[in-house]
Formats: C-alpha cells, structure tokens, sequence
C-alpha cells in the first residue's frame, strides 16, 4: 500500500516511477486557448484520440480511393474480414474466447439485439433487475422491451435501490432480491460499473446467483471495459454489451462490443433479429433467402460494417493489446487512490465522494457531490483548463485514466479544486 503525500514533489515522484507514463505521448491531448494542455478527466465519456488513429483510417481512405469495391478484398486490410482483425484483442479484452465477441453496431443497438435473444418472459418469469440509476438509455431500453412483450415496466421491471442513507448497493442485497424473487425473474441486467456512482459490481457472484434461480446475467459494461479487468466468460455471463467510445477510445460514436457466452454459440433456437452479416461466411454471397447463423457471437451482426470507424477503434485497441489490461488496472488503483487521497484532504464539508472507497468496487472514476455552489464550482473548472463531467443536481464526476493521465494531473486538479471550494481557510495543499 503507497503512503501518499500532499506535496507537488510526491506527484512528480509517481510520475517518475509510472512505467505507462511513455502511453501518454500516443494520443492527443487537447490543449488550453493559451497552448497548455487541458486536464482531461472525462476518458470515462469520450477517449481521447490515439496519434496512430489518423494513419489506420488513411489507409482505409487510400484504398477506397484506389481500390474501390475492389478494396473488400484487396486492400492493404480487406473490408470483408475487416471486422476479425478485432476479434482476438477484444476477446483477450473481456475475458472471452475469440467465438464469444464481436465488434459491430452501437451499445443500446447491441443491447437490444440481446434483449430479443435473452429476455423472453413468460407469465409467470417476466421480470427484468436494474440497478436504480441506471443509464437512460439502459433503462429505456429494458422498459421498452417489457412493453414489446405486452408487459407492464411497473410489475416487471425490478430496480435495485441502495439501502436507507447508503450510496451503494451491497452485493448482498442483490443477491437476497435475486434469489427472493427469482422464479418471477427472466433476466438480470447491471451495469458493470455504474455511471453514476462509479460502483463496480461483482459480476461472477451476480451471474451465479442469477443462474441459480434460472434466470439470464447480462452486463451493460460501457464504463467497464478498458477500465477494469474482465473475466466474461470464467463469469459465466449469458451476454455483454459495450461502448468503444469511453474508455476504448475508439471516437466518438463507433463501433460497440458484444458477448454471447459460447454455451449460446450454437443455439439456433434463441430467436433474434438477423442481417446478412450475420449469415454463414462460406455461403453469404449466394444470396440465398434461408438465414444461416455464423456460430457464436458473429451471428448477431446485421450490416457489413463502418470500416472508417473500425480503422480508428483499431489504433486504440493495439494500444490496450500491447498493455494490457492488469498493468492498466494497476496504475489505474494508484492514480484513483492518491486522486481519493487528495481529496479527503480538502476543506472539511465541501464535498462527498459517492464512489465506493474499496478500490475492488469501483475503476478509474470517482464521482462526488458538492455541497455548496456547486455548478458555479464546475463552471471555474472548465474555464481554467479541467475538462471533467457534470451530473445533475450537484455531482461531478472524475476520471483518471491510466493510459494518458499523469499523477500532476490528479495534483494539478485538487489544487484547482481546493482554491475554488475555499471558504475561508485554505486547503492544506
Ligand atoms: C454511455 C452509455 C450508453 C450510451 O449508449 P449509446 O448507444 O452508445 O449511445 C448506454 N448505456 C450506458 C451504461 C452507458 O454508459
């Protein structure tokens, strides 16, 4: 455990012993009107851009102007197979074998898909558990997946509220609703880590717990993968979703991610919503109208996909490839840990940190609430140069990213911070 100090010299000791801080260099980072970089704390909501993105999706808009069709199969990289060069990064990604993932539409996109294949209530098993808070667009969906199934959200969607005056939910409360409820449930459906507290759950237990009663684990994981080590398929989850836009730094709006655990791969009997990029490779260009599944996850693809997009997402992903997600994790502890430490040294009352404190529930984000001025507070911020996040009434959110974020910047930032919440008596920093 590193014992943390308040001082500037302390952050740029970190920084000299940081074995990722070379990863910084590969991307870009925004810069300040007058040339400083800014502090970048939003990787949880838009990645920054690798330097190396630009030359991926050159290439692919030299081969189309050189190649046209042609390029599906003779560019430098064919766009037929464009898509598989993922395949093997992203397995190793979320903890999957190569069958299970694939990279194609986009999150809600994805997670609609697997609402067709693994939410099918009956009257007696129709209920669907989220965590309360939940993002919108989770929520909308499952809500409007329950109504396609001529269902009712107010008796079949179960959310899962932390107890009186907690923050967080206990995994064991989850696990007791679960198992209290569970012949009225037909899926369970977390974040893998929450967007708004940044809690992490404990996705093997949940998934046991689930398949104990029969029912079906998904995960919406958009603020997990890049962010924490993901074990998918030793956890036994039924199917997985995510976003390569937030930590994956894939560009804004890109391509998502998709797991269908390999016990599903060749389930031909799961109904779903098929393309032909989901039909069998060998037989696609026949053109025939019988719906041949690809096994496993590459089955669910509907559309020959984005390859500008995919050219991009791959500039990120060779990045995470050669790191690797455990040296990431690692750093990731430490900078979000002296981030905490910093924190509690500030001016007494002046905020809350909602985020779980146990590192093993939560990744790079921590969320806090202001308790005074609180919008104004974040206004400063941004003019000064800290780009992090606002979430209505009064909670910013953080995060420190391993791959391109320095422990100065975690420094830099409390500083910024404490000058703007004082209140008379200066922070101790
Ligand atoms: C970011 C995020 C989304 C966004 O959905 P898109 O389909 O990518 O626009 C959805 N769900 C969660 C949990 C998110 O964090």
């Amino acid at each position: 455990m590193t014992r943390f100090r308040t001082d500037r010299t302390f952050a740029a000791e970190l920084d000299a012993g940081d074995l990722l801080a070379s990863c910084r260099t590969r991307f870009h980072i925004p810069r300040r009107a007058d040339g400083r970089e800014v502090i970048y704390f939003c990787g949880n909501s838009l990645g920054l851009q690798p330097r190396s993105a630009l030359g991926f999706v050159e290439q692919e808009l030299k081969d189309w102007a050189r190649l046209g069709v042609e390029g599906h199969f003779h560019a430098k990289n064919p766009w037929m197979p464009y898509h598989e060069v993922l395949t093997a990064q992203t397995a190793r990604l979320v903890g999957a074998k190569p069958v299970e993932v694939v990279v194609m539409n986009t999150l809600t996109v994805n997670l609609h898909l697997m609402l067709v294949s693994f939410y099918r209530p009956t009257a007696s098993r129709h209920k669907i558990v989220i965590e309360a808070n939940a993002f919108p667009s989770d929520r909308y969906a499952v809500e409007s997946q329950i109504k396609f199934h001529g269902l009712d959200p107010a008796s079949s969607l179960l959310e899962l509220q932390p107890r009186g005056g907690e923050m967080m939910l206990r995994t064991e409360d989850i696990i007791s609703r679960i198992e209290q409820e569970g012949e009225a449930i037909a899926l369970v459906m977390l974040g893998g880590v929450n967007y708004y507290n940044g809690q992490a759950f404990a996705m093997g237990a949940i998934a046991h717990a689930a398949h104990a009663q029969g029912c079906i684990a998904g995960y919406d994981l958009a603020h997990a993968a890049g962010n924490i080590p993901l074990r998918l398929h030793d956890w036994n989850a039924d199917f997985a979703v995510w976003c390569s836009y937030k930590y994956l730094n894939g560009g804004p709006g890109t391509l998502a991610g998709c797991f269908v655990h390999e016990r599903h791969a060749e389930n031909y009997k799961l109904p779903r919503f098929a393309g032909w990029w989901g039909h069998n490779k060998e037989t696609r260009f026949l053109m025939k109208p019988e719906f041949q599944p690809i096994p496993g996850a590459e089955g669910w693809q509907l559309s020959n996909p984005p390859i500008l997009q995919l050219a991009a997402l791959r500039a990120s992903m060779e990045i995470f490839d050669e790191t690797g997600m455990e040296v990431l994790r690692k750093k990731s502890v430490l900078l979000t840990g002296y981030l905490e430490f910093l924190l509690d040294q500030l001016v007494e009352n002046s905020l809350t940190i909602i985020t779980p404190r146990n590192p093993d529930q939560r990744g790079a984000q921590l969320s806090f609430r202001l308790h005074r001025n609180a919008r104004e507070v974040f206004t400063e911020l941004t003019a000064r140069g800290v780009i992090c996040d606002w979430r209505e009434p009064d909670i910013i959110r953080v995060a420190p990213v391993p791959l391109y974020n320095t422990f100065t910047d975690v420094y830099e930032f409390v500083r910024v911070l404490g000058e703007e919440l004082e209140t008379g008596d200066p922070p101790s920093l």
